[in-house]
């Protein structure tokens, strides 16, 4: 092995845990890296496609938890980025509940199902935490009463899918703020990423051109032992370092698309297991003009369908890109996974049916679409992490803890914000820390050890060189220049 290609840290994934850990590396003088990254760009999960003549966000779109005593990183970033974003709120999507005839639910019975499926939500809660508290698994708690009609259907999709996926009290609204803010920039939510890249990486013309950054590299093996890491990818590059940082998504993770030798230990494998992939998609329409309600409380609406999450979910972009004439319907697991698989002429005929539905037979037919395919994509596996309502922290522990050489970070290591865009920035700050902090100890241990090896040497070559000390106890100024233990003698760091 040429020790020159040996980097201290290898980074596997180029989203923005991974830019981030890269950069808080180098910013702390580690400065040989290298950042290996599947595709042609960076950014991952958040991600930009023109479509229809604007800029949209195909993975992230919200800066979520704003206005908070605490500010948002993520939102800091953005201003600094001076990105353009818009206010969203979700909170009137339940007044613009229409059902099949195209008809809005009147608002005292849409409250009324909202209450419902939030008591019915926080029953359920309760039992589970109940049950876990008890250890009686045995016992049979009262079911929660079970969404059957339409409007119930749609109110426990947005609730569950959208508002509430997560355990309550939501950590980012606690201390970030209740505020959401769409990113409405034709740079895109990406562009984040490229300001944090810039300040580490050599860029020309808004381009990385740095060849620490490794694109279309598909880690394929990571080898692993007490003295470091061997990766190879699919197109037969073998690379080694001392550590390797791997930023990939929990659904990576669960996939087989990186085998580790030897195996990932029991305690890692039933941790990842553990966690739940999200998969939400948003699709998007383009039309030759609009034709939905626009102006205040009426940018999100409502479908009742008997079918749970069936196009249930609308959002126009008129807010974001006026005269745009998109309109964004969101699809989440099953439906995403049933849509992934068909091809988009079959889901545009979906879509335009339930838009005919709601709005009438003469709506145009929408020109363009757009359906994005996080599960099917092999680098993916899903569109996030979803904790179950009730983990164990031992698991989260489990999920982020370093196996050897081979540290772990992402969205779904962070176990306050997973699934979100400043939790997987904040996972990268974490685990740089946890590794220059693991390094600083071994530069500690090699120096100590290097000691413990060159004392006998020191003391032999002492009394062989110098007798009129001999016998009496040598101190550390005493023994002569080119055998202190200077930075010469100690094995180098990674640290400088
Ligand atoms: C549809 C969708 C909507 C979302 N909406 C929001 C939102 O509105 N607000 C919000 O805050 N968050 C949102 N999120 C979540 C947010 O995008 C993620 O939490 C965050 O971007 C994850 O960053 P990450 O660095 O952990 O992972 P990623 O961005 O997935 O980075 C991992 C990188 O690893 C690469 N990789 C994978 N396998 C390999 C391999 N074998 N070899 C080399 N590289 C590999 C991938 O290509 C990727 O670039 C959304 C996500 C999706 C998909």
């Amino acid at each position: 092995m040429d020790p020159a290609s040996r980097s201290s840290v290898i980074i596997v994934g180029a989203g923005i845990s991974g830019i981030c850990a890269a950069k808080v590396l180098a910013e702390n003088g580690v400065e040989d890296i290298l950042i290996l990254e599947a595709t042609d760009r960076i950014g991952g999960r958040i991600r930009k496609e023109a479509f229809g003549g604007v800029s949209v966000e195909l993975g992230a779109g919200w800066i979520v938890g704003v206005g908070g005593k605490v500010p948002n990183p993520v939102w800091e970033l953005a201003a600094k980025s001076s990105l353009r974003t818009c206010f969203s709120d979700y909170s009137n999507a339940r007044y613009n509940i229409y059902d099949r005839s195209g008809k809005i639910f009147p608002s005292g019975l849409a409250a009324d199902s909202y209450k419902k499926a939030v008591d019915s939500a926080i029953e359920n809660l309760r039992n589970q935490q109940e049950t876990d508290r008890s250890g009686d698994f045995s016992r049979d708690a009262e079911p929660p009463s079970t969404p059957k009609t339409p409007i119930d259907l749609a109110i426990d999709f947005i609730l569950h899918d959208f508002e509430m996926p997560e355990v309550q009290p939501i950590s980012t609204f606690l201390d970030y703020g209740e505020r959401e803010f769409l990113v409405a920039d034709e740079r895109g939510y990406e562009d984040l990423l490229y300001k944090m890249a810039q300040d580490f990486l050599f860029t020309s013309e808004g381009k990385i051109l740095d060849s620490r950054l490794q694109l279309n590299k598909v880690v394929r093996e990571i080898q692993h032992s007490r003295s470091g890491v061997t990766i190879t990818t699919e197109d037969g590059c073998v690379y080694d370092a001392n550590y390797a940082i791997l930023s990939v998504s929990i659904g990576v993770l669960q996939s087989d698309l990186i085998s580790f030798r030897p195996s990932m230990p029991r305690w890692k494998m039933e941790a990842i297991e553990k966690l739940d992939v999200m998969v939400y998609t948003k699709i998007f329409l383009k039309f030759p003009y609009k034709f939905w309600p626009c102006g205040p409380e009426k940018e999100f609406f409502i479908y009742a369908h008997e079918r749970r999450g069936y196009y249930t979910f609308w959002q126009h972009m008129e807010n974001a890109y006026p005269g745009s004439n998109i309109l964004v319907v969101t699809l989440t697991n099953g439906e995403s996974k049933r849509v992934e698989n068909q091809p988009d002429e079959e889901t545009l005929k979906e879509a335009m049916e339930v838009l005919r539905d709601m709005f009438g037979p003469d709506i145009p037919n929408a020109t363009d679409i757009l359906v994005p395919r996080w599960w099917n994509n092999r680098f993916q596996r899903g569109s996030y992490s979803n904790y179950p309502a009730i983990i164990n922290h031992q698991v989260v522990q489990s999920i982020k803890a370093p196996v050897g050489r081979i540290f772990f970070t992402g969205e779904h290591t962070s176990e306050r914000f997973n699934g979100y865009v400043h939790g997987g920035y904040l996972a990268g700050l974490d685990t740089s820390k946890a590794l220059l902090e693991e390094m600083r100890k071994e530069k500690e241990r090699n120096s100590q050890n290097q000691s413990f090896l060159l004392e006998p040497l020191l003391a032999l070559t002492l009394t062989q060189t110098d007798s009129s000390v001999s016998g009496s106890v040598q101190h550390k100024s005493d023994i002569p220049n080119h055998l202190h233990l200077s930075g010469k003698l100690s094995i180098p760091g990674p640290i400088s």
